[in-house]
């Protein structure tokens, strides 16, 4: 899934929409382009490759036009080539599209419009969306006495997106209507910017931050119409929505990488920070054992403490693995049982229903599509059964703007700032204190814990972001020496006990995402049970070996 943006305004469209593709950058794509509305007809250009490719191909083209929208492709159908990247266009190349996504129905809508007569010119799923619309205007503009015929190209639009099966976000523009974008959000992220008599769409708010922090974040199964004058917003039924935009509390310099390598490096930097704004955020930092409260405001509706018998976290990837230390603290400190769910094999073979059951799911962005489908089963069977099965869904998140953040009952915010970087870092560090809060507030309020011991565990959760900064100056020194001597090495061991083994996993998930190096994390009494066999004096183990191993 890669990156759109778009834009309506009074500005040349062309810089902006290079400018915030350059912001998604980070995502990784292999192709890029741009169409703008210019002399009455759609201005298209793409380029495989790198954005710079795009850029050189852009250079000395003047370009007033001051509508456009703009693509990163990650390729899903279709060989990565110039001819595939985005923006599509229809037989007559008035409308243009682009789309992250996969629409799963293409190859029967293509064969529906190519007997129709539309020439088709790339091999992706997205290029019938351009066509499908201009079948629809053929439609529309036959059938003049209609109410759709008011707004042409966005009942076009409204009529194909319904045609559609899969996901996808989508922006839109159409040469014989200059004064409207159309922006579609269905299972992929789509935000819309809010300037002044301008307007900016975009895959991911890193685009839009430099313009404008007052964003709107689409929700399933909704249309923008972008203007000059304002934005209207409407269901795939058609029917006007009232929305009220949100202001981002972000800084646009938190977007740039300040002197670092790359965006990675700046967060794992930024974990100290990251760590403290979480704990400010809900620990009280005036605890102590003699307070008659629990130290954490989580702000959690009252109803979400009632009747917890058990929990169940779903979550994919790094999240996975700090859901595997939450259900150590949760059970170790709430004595709560707890199961931790792959959201992708959840969704396949969900666990049979138990009464009085949290979910949670944990997912940096909001937007992993496994873990909202997981949670979105959850919520359905649950509901249709009701009583003691009823759902109580909690989300952990980077992003409370998310599509998570509008599909659960009750959220807890990391606050670890935008994660520029792909593999994470500092929101992996902040969804386990974010963890630590949860099952530090269970326990004061089910009193599993002794006030004395819970006030030593916050002693020692205050210490945590210096702790943190004493070990990145140790790294800057030694860990880089030590890596020059593991450059040969072709396979890694990370073991780890207790609430150390998902982070031994999580060491072996960053060494082969990050290094390519093959690396395995196994409970550390498991090694003798056969993995041992893999050893030689080639293999190195890292443990993580911690002093103690109570809480
Ligand atoms: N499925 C589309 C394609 O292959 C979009 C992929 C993307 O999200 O970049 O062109």
């Amino acid at each position: 899934m890669c990156g759109i943006v778009g834009y309506i305004g009074t500005q040349a469209a062309s810089a902006i929409l290079v400018e915030g593709l350059q912001k998604l950058e980070y995502r990784g794509y292999d192709s890029a382009g741009i169409a703008t509305i210019l002399n009455d007809g759609i201005h298209c250009v793409r380029a495989k490759g790198k954005l710079k490719n795009l850029q050189d191909k852009l250079e000395g083209i003047e370009n007033p036009a001051q509508v456009g929208i703009g693509h990163t492709r990650w390729a899903t159908h279709g060989k990565p080539e110039e001819y595939n990247a985005h923006p599509h266009m229809d037989t007559d190349r008035r409308i243009a599209v682009v789309q992250n996504g996969i629409i799963e129905n293409y190859r029967d809508l293509r064969e529906h419009l190519k007997a129709k007569g539309h020439e088709f010119r790339s091999d992706t799923d997205t290029e019938v969306i351009p066509h499908l619309i201009a079948e629809y205007l053929k439609e529309i503009r036959n059938q003049q006495s209609t109410d759709a015929a008011a707004t042409p190209f966005l009942e076009a639009v409204r009529r194909a997106v319904n045609d559609l099966r899969g996901a996808f976000a989508l922006a839109i523009i159409n040469a014989d209507y200059p004064d409207e974008l159309i922006a579609v959000k269905q299972q992929a992220p789509l935000a819309i910017g809010f300037g002044k008599g301008e307007f900016f769409c975009a895959s991911d708010t890193p685009a839009l931050v430099s313009h404008t922090r007052t964003v709107l974040t689409l929700e399933n199964s909704e249309i923008a119409r972008l203007m000059p004058v304002g934005v209207e917003v409407y269901s795939f039924g058609g029917d006007r929505l009232r929305k009220t935009p949100q202001t981002l509390n972000w800084n646009p310099i938190l977007v740039e990488k300040q002197g670092f390598k790359h965006f990675m490096l700046k967060e794992i930097y930024e974990q100290p920070g990251v760590v403290r704004a979480c704990l400010e955020a809900y620990l009280d930092s005036e605890w102590t054992a003699q307070f008659n409260a629990s130290p954490m405001h989580l702000n959690l509706a009252a109803e979400f403490y009632q009747d917890i018998e058990q929990i169940q976290i779903v979550a994919c990837g790094t999240s996975w693995h700090a859901g595997l230390v939450g259900k150590y603290l949760l059970e170790q400190l709430a004595e709560i049982p707890t199961q931790v769910q792959y959201a992708s094999e959840f969704r396949y073979a969900p666990a049979p229903l138990t009464p009085h059951t949290l979910t949670i799911g944990v997912t940096q962005s909001g937007e992993t599509a496994d873990t909202l489908s997981a949670l979105d089963m959850e919520k359905r069977r649950r509901a249709e059964v009701g009583g003691k099965f009823q759902a109580k869904l909690l989300g952990i998140t980077n992003r409370p703007d998310s599509t998570l953040g509008h599909l659960v009952d009750d959220l807890i915010d990391t606050h670890a700032g935008i994660e520029i970087g792909v593999a994470a870092t500092k929101t992996f560090t902040a969804q386990l204190v974010a963890f630590y809060c949860l099952a530090l507030d269970l326990a004061y309020r089910r009193q599993t814990v002794s006030l004395d011991r819970l006030e030593e565990i916050i002693i020692e959760l205050r210490q945590l972001p210096a702790q943190i900064e004493s070990i990145l100056e140790v790294q800057e020194r030694y860990v880089e020496q030590l890596a020059h001597e593991f450059t040969e090495t072709q396979d890694f061991i990370f073991l780890g006990r207790g609430i150390n083994f998902p982070i031994a996993l999580e060491g072996a998930l960053k060494l082969k995402e990050i290094s390519y190096i093959h690396a395995e994390g196994y409970p550390a009494g498991e090694m003798k049970h056969g993995p041992i066999a893999l050893l030689d004096e080639k293999v190195p183990v890292v443990a993580i070996a911690n002093a103690g191993s109570s809480l």
